[in-house]
């Protein structure tokens, strides 16, 4: 028998990932501490995983898809299907 789940990305998954891509320049938080703090209002508090482009949009539960918002700036995020837009955002 296999196990065919497939597992959620993590937290750790993602700050790895964006820690070599993104313009930190363009966020609101030191990325040392990109794991606990909000990567748009920068609130010190236990993080969502936010999908970039939605899931219901096709992307997948990837990395490169996901980054770390507070519950009240993942409510407030745009709901859109342009990466560029997003990070103008952010
Ligand atoms: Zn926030």
């Amino acid at each position: 028998m296999s196990d065919k789940r497939i597992l959620k990305t993590t937290v750790d998954q993602i700050v790895t990932y964006w820690a070599t891509k993104v313009d930190k320049s363009t966020l609101s938080i030191d990325f040392s501490e990109a794991h606990e703090r909000c990567w748009h209002c920068g609130y010190k508090t236990k993080l969502e995983r936010c999908h970039i482009v939605p899931h219901s949009l096709g992307r997948q539960d990837a990395p490169e898809n996901l980054v770390l918002l507070c519950r009240l700036c993942h409510a407030e995020g745009p709901n859109i299907s342009d990466p560029d837009f997003f990070w103008d955002w952010l």
